[in-house]
């Protein structure tokens, strides 16, 4: 690559441009342009990139000091960035002066962004959600805020090993990250341990205080957000670990230096890396320092600004301020924000409780009883004294309206209480966020109605007015323009420019669905994006997908719920078709499965084990591959996902009916123009409804058939009826696809089995397959399925994070 020399015209912004990555390549990074390493290249053009950022990031600052709107604060455990140079060359619109700047240097964005590593600090669709709704904040020009945490490991890196996922640590910050300001002034500390003070206050009243503590600082690094074409930078702020430094003095002092070095350690361990589960707790005590750690650093800082400008005088904090808090794991907050009140402003109960209830918003993403956070209370009581103090004083109150409501009612005071009482009780951080938020909004119209019915039902006859819904969406930004060029492109010729920022306008792509020039413009650069995701396949996997060939995807984290697993059947009983010479009518397909599984999920990671036999086997058999070839792609990211949804046809969210809460992968493969096969779960239920019943392969039992069903479910006789699915059984358990590794799909083979399988894969499994059956025929007839793409995405408007940002700004947070 690099150094054929075009010339520049000089007086350009593509010549400043090249006079200013030549600066920091050379001066800044103290390289010789001769070199002209790409990873370095690549850092001085992000710092050229960064440079005009941080203009506007200053200018946004200023405004919103001199405006002093009310503010937003958006608190997640995860923010999955993916990459940030394109992006923010994207949303800066210089892609044109940049292009030219690096023809300079012989290369290209394209070229130079393979080597920015993805900023990974999330697990999957709730952390990407915070990414997507940062990226809406600003482009809509709203002073919202994001916290987090700067873990020094994201996400781990999968590979697959002998057909099993192995992790790799993913230490992202290895090469340097241009896209984050270190503000060691704003430092805060951060309270563990020690014990609660009571004393009396010289106005004679009864105060507390947590004394004895061991503290932790915290550093916060600031991320711009640039908002798309307007100027705008928000702020993510990433809170790091730090040990104090009378920690280190102490210890030194006693002549222990492994000790002090060893207590550092312990300090800093706190942000060090990312729990990689989604949608499941395991309860570690260090996730509970990572939690209280952000709720503390985040609401310190905000009080401290608001005193810097307001003083102590918090009579108008709640008319200023909305924590957003992205599911349980920041809800410690609300008993925070009453800690700081109460002993560090020595506020009254009551109006530290009207502060809180009125700033704190909570959003639920999971009705999954294992998702649900409960921390022993033995753990709060060491680690979090003075919290669970106020817990306790929170449930009381709370419990008293209860009994006032609902008189003599003990069963519900127990349902409703804040700790799960027993030999070993719990908080349960759901109830709390709850009681502490004037909001609680679910993330698909099915699963905030299921949260009124269901899990959140006694408080929902308690405060109806709190609740409501949000439903998720994806910025069209990352999502459509920036990974799908060509079809950008075309759709801005199609309905003009504006799309971008007010994606309903996509709509209008259905008065173009019977101009088969147009159509045949919107299949060949499917083709072409089918094309880049096959050289992604082929340089992962080895494997040549045909491009010809239905390009079938499901691409998520690997879970039970989420059923990779029905996936497998399906492709087990078209393989089992083939080798039984029935295949006549069998249009063909490649499958590409891709997703992580948490490191302690064991029957996640055999279904991975068992996608990739499968593949191997059916990769491997000439006489199967002109019809079903068969990949598990591995260390599925943001970055990966922005080939993958452009080259996908169909779209797989084959969740048991009321188990996904409500998906965006979803929504970005429809805005791709893929067609999505799915069961009535979660957003696809709206997507379905935006797309039209005839666009849309819809399969399997409702949520409301589900209790009946379950009672009666019998998957041994669903089998013994199921000749297909009967036959898929004996391949999985004779060992086709185990030859040398015997029995080691027992478990699966067992859990397809049970009647009390909670996903109910064999229940699901004809009408899936038969939904498929369709989805490949109507494959075939190009002009139908072109059509069928076209008015997916025209319908794609409802799933922009600018409209679900909006609602949120207006019903929740009412900033405009
Ligand atoms: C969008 C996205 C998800 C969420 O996918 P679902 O299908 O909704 O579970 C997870 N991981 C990555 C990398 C994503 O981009």
């Amino acid at each position: 690559m690099i150094s054929v020399k075009t010339p520049v015209p000089a007086g350009t912004d593509s010549a400043q441009l090249v006079t200013e990555l030549q600066k920091h390549y050379n001066i800044t990074l103290g390289r010789f342009e001769c070199e002209q390493i790409p990873s370095y290249l690549l850092l001085a053009l992000s710092l050229t990139v960064r440079d005009r950022l941080i203009e506007r990031w200053r200018e946004t600052r200023l405004q919103e000091i001199q405006n002093n709107p009310k503010r937003v604060f958006y608190l997640s455990l995860e923010f999955l960035l993916g990459r940030t140079l394109s992006n923010a060359v994207m949303n800066l619109q210089t892609e044109n002066e940049v292009a030219e700047a690096l023809r300079y240097y012989g290369t290209s964005l394209e070229e130079l962004r393979q080597n920015e590593l993805d900023a990974g600090l999330g697990n999957g669709g709730l952390g990407r959600l915070a990414a997507c709704f940062l990226d809406s904040c600003a482009t809509l020009g709203l002073p919202v805020t994001g916290y987090g945490i700067r873990y020094e490991y994201g996400m781990f890196h999968q590979r697959i090993e002998q057909g099993r996922q192995v992790e790799y640590p993913d230490h992202w910050l290895r090469e340097g990250n241009p896209w984050e300001l270190e503000r060691p002034e704003l430092t805060k500390r951060v309270k563990f341990y020690g014990h609660t003070e009571f004393y009396i206050n010289d106005r004679g009243r009864k105060c507390a205080r947590w004394s004895g503590t061991n503290d932790v600082l915290a550093v916060p690094y600031d991320v711009p957000i640039p908002g798309y074409g307007n100027g705008v930078v928000n702020t993510l702020r990433l809170w790091r670990a730090a040990a104090t430094d009378e920690f280190d003095l102490e210890e030194f002092n006693a002549g222990d230096y492994t000790e002090a070095v060893a207590a550092k350690n312990r300090a800093e361990q706190i942000t060090m890396v990312l729990y990689p589960n989604d949608a499941s707790e395991n309860g570690k005590e260090l996730r509970l320092r990572q939690q209280y750690f952000l709720a503390s650093a985040s609401l310190q800082d905000v009080l401290a600004d608001w005193v810097h400008f307001h003083g102590e005088n918090f009579g108008e904090f709640a008319n200023k301020h909305v924590f957003q808090l992205n599911d349980t794991h920041p809800t410690l907050a609300v008993a925070e924000l009453m800690r700081l009140l109460l002993d560090d402003y020595l506020l009254e109960w009551d109006v530290a409780w009207r502060i809180t209830t009125s700033t704190m918003a909570y959003t639920n993403h999971t009705l999954l009883p294992e998702a649900l956070e409960k921390w022993p209370v033995r753990l709060m009581r060491e680690l979090l004294p003075r919290l669970l103090d106020i817990i306790y004083e929170i449930n009381a109150r709370f419990l008293a309206e209860v009994a006032l409501r609902w008189p003599g009612d003990t069963q519900r005071q127990q349902r409703m209480s804040l700790i799960e009482e027993g030999n070993d009780p719990h908080v349960r951080m759901a109830y709390l966020g709850i009681v502490g938020s004037f909001s609680v909004n679910g993330v698909a119209a099915l699963h905030s109605n299921l949260l009124k019915r269901g899990l959140f039902k006694d408080f929902f006859e308690l405060w109806p007015e709190k609740f409501n819904n949000k439903t998720n969406g994806v910025t069209p930004r990352r999502w459509l323009a920036h990974s799908n060029r060509k079809l950008a492109e075309l759709i801005t010729e199609a309905v003009g420019d504006g799309w971008q920022t007010d994606l309903e306008k996509i709509s209008h792509l259905k008065d173009f669905v019977n101009d088969s020039a147009f159509c045949e413009r919107w299949f060949q650069i499917k083709q072409h994006n089918k094309a880049a995701l096959a050289e992604l396949v082929h340089r992962e996997c080895g494997v040549c997908f045909d491009t010809g060939h239905m390009f079938d995807v499901q691409v998520k984290r690997i879970h039970e719920y989420k059923r990779q697993l029905l996936n497998v059947l399906h492709i087990i009983h078209l393989y089992d078709r083939i080798k039984r010479g029935d295949a006549v009518k069998m249009k063909p397909r490649c499958v590409l499965i891709g997703g992580k599984a948490a490191p302690g999920y064991a029957m996640a990671k055999l279904i991975i084990k068992l996608i990739n036999n499968v593949a191997a086997v059916i990769n491997a058999d000439t006489s199967v591959k002109h019809l079903l070839q068969v990949v598990f792609l591995p260390n599925y990211r943001v970055s990966s996902m922005e080939i993958i949804c452009p080259g996908t046809d169909l779209s797989e969210q084959i969740s048991t009916a009321g188990k996904e809460a409500s998906g965006t992968g979803n929504m970005k493969f429809m805005m791709n123009g893929a067609v999505t096969i799915g069961t009535y779960d979660g957003a696809n239920i709206e997507i379905l409804e935006a797309a039209g019943g005839e666009n849309f392969f819809l399969f399997g039992l409702r949520v409301e058939d589900i209790p009946a069903y379950r009672a009666a479910h019998k998957p041994n006789q669903i089998i013994e009826h199921d000749e297909d699915l009967k036959r898929v059984m004996q391949l999985l358990e004779c060992g086709h696809f185990s030859l040398f590794e015997p029995g080691i799909f027992d478990p699966i083979v067992a859990a397809i089995r049970r009647d009390d399988d909670p996903w109910m894969v064999a229940a699901d499994f004809r009408s899936y397959v038969e939904a498929q059956r369709k989805a490949a025929e109507m494959y075939q007839d190009r002009a139908a399925w072109t059509r069928m793409s076209i008015l997916n995405a025209a319908a794609s408007g409802r799933f922009s994070s600018d409209r679900t940002i909006r609602e949120y700004a207006r019903d929740i947070w009412q900033i405009i």
